[in-house]
């Protein structure tokens, strides 16, 4: 899945922990892995989306669906910034590519790319998840289903955003209430 699937998968998650009310750290612990978790589990229903295994550095479609999700990962990352650690921890297992292109530069790689998705993928939980996912069609390389990726992040933006408004309930409430920083 694009970064800002993943982005704002972190998000959610950091709002859901804190509106629980849990100390922080004790959240982050609890957290923390299904975070990570997540991650791989948003890249098995990459399948049903545009998703080429290659750049198509030729291909027009794919450098605007390109352009667009960076820069929508970088407004995702801006705008959920006090969810930075959270966000931090659903895009870890694609240290893969950073090892990959670090290795692509020269430089030794730190571990085989593709290492930190497989061993996420086999344990339990996303090893079943993944199972499941294998039966969906595979769309990867179709322009249009693209959309059924923008619709999955509108979901989630969504859902983000929801998890970031209060609602006053006390005397002189005036309902719901966007926090300031938040979106
Ligand atoms: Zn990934």
């Amino acid at each position: 899945m694009q970064a800002i699937t993943h982005l704002a998968a972190g998000a959610i998650l950091g709002r859901l922990a804190d509106r629980s009310g849990a100390p922080r750290t004790l959240a982050l612990g609890l957290g923390a892995p299904l975070a990570v978790a997540s991650h791989v589990i948003l890249d098995d229903l990459a399948r049903l989306t545009y998703h080429p295994s290659d750049p198509r550095w030729d291909d027009a479609f794919w450098l605007v669906f390109m352009a667009v999700t960076v820069l929508a990962a970088l407004a995702g990352a801006w705008w959920w910034r006090r969810e930075a650690v959270w966000m931090g921890l659903a895009l870890i297992p694609d240290l893969d590519w950073v090892v990959r292109a670090l290795g692509q530069c020269g430089l030794p790689l730190a571990w085989r790319p593709g290492d930190l998705h497989d061993a996420l993928r086999g344990l339990p939980g996303p090893r079943e998840w993944g199972g499941l996912m294998d039966r969906l069609p595979d769309w990867r390389g179709l322009d249009a289903a693209s959309a059924v990726e923008a619709a999955l992040v509108s979901v989630l933006v969504t859902l983000a955003w929801a998890l970031g408004v209060r609602t006053s309930t006390g005397p002189g409430g005036t309902g719901p209430s966007p926090r300031a920083p938040r979106a």
